[in-house]
């Protein structure tokens, strides 16, 4: 039995990478502060020092993963739309987030045709919106054992299907219901800026997504988009 909703309009209008960065970079800046201000008294003992030092590389190492999250792959550039490839695209994003699967053990894989696949888009949103739903899938699946997200991309003229289908913690109707809504987040870290910018962007192409999702078992979103003509 599967869930099946499909996206309404709902996304309000924020400058997402901005405020997610500002959001994101927030809590180990705080918490690398509190240890060096308890280092800072003294009173510690070699071992507490060295574990506070500990805690404050680990943070200072997740920030620059956040960071290089948003700003390696998207250079904020202006959306202007023009022609562009979607499977080097993909490729190039499933590149930069293997490394983030492997570090929760989560494996990652790609199917996709051998011809290329035009659509009409900005190489920095599409990029952005492809980062935020693996990076989903990941974050979902990283508690389950043989966690695995699967990516594909085919064509059914018009348009071109991407599926991002993961094995994790899955979605309640409720939960599904509430997905693309502005701040909305079950992750002790999370933005909940994610889906809003990536609908956003996805209704900017004149694309749509639905998603399926059952909990404890997985979910699916399958995105479409105009294959752009010649
Ligand atoms: P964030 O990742 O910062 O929480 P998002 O906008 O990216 O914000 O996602 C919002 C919420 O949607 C997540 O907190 C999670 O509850 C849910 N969600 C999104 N993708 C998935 C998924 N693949 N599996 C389970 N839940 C998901
Ligand atoms: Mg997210």
């Amino acid at each position: 039995l599967s869930l099946r909703y499909v996206q309404n309009e709902k996304a309000e209008a924020v400058n997402h990478v901005a405020a997610s960065l500002a959001h994101e970079v927030r809590n180990p800046l705080t918490t690398v502060l509190g240890f060096l201000q308890l280092m800072k008294s003294g009173t510690f003992s070699p071992e507490k020092t060295n574990r506070f030092l500990e805690i404050s590389m680990e943070e200072i190492r997740r920030t620059e993963q956040i960071l290089s999250d948003y700003l390696s792959i998207s250079k904020p550039a202006a959306s202007i739309r023009q022609r562009l490839e979607l499977i080097s695209q993909m490729q190039a994003v499933v590149e930069v987030m293997t490394s983030y699967a492997n570090m929760n053990n989560v494996a990652l894989r790609i199917r996709c045709p051998q011809t290329p696949i035009f659509i009409s888009g900005s190489t920095a949103e599409l990029k952005q919106l492809l980062v935020n739903f693996i990076k989903n899938a990941i974050e979902a699946s990283k508690d389950v054992t043989k966690g695995t997200v699967e990516i594909s991309i085919r064509e059914e003229p018009p348009h071109v299907v991407i599926q991002i289908e993961d094995n994790g913690i899955g979605m309640t109707e409720e939960q599904l219901n509430r997905l693309g809504s502005i701040y909305y987040s079950t992750k002790m870290n999370g933005t909940g800026l994610g889906l809003t910018f990536s609908y956003q962007a996805i209704r900017a192409m004149n694309g749509s997504v639905s998603v399926s999702s059952e909990p404890l078992s997985g979910t699916t979103f399958v995105i479409r988009l105009p294959i752009a003509g010649g």
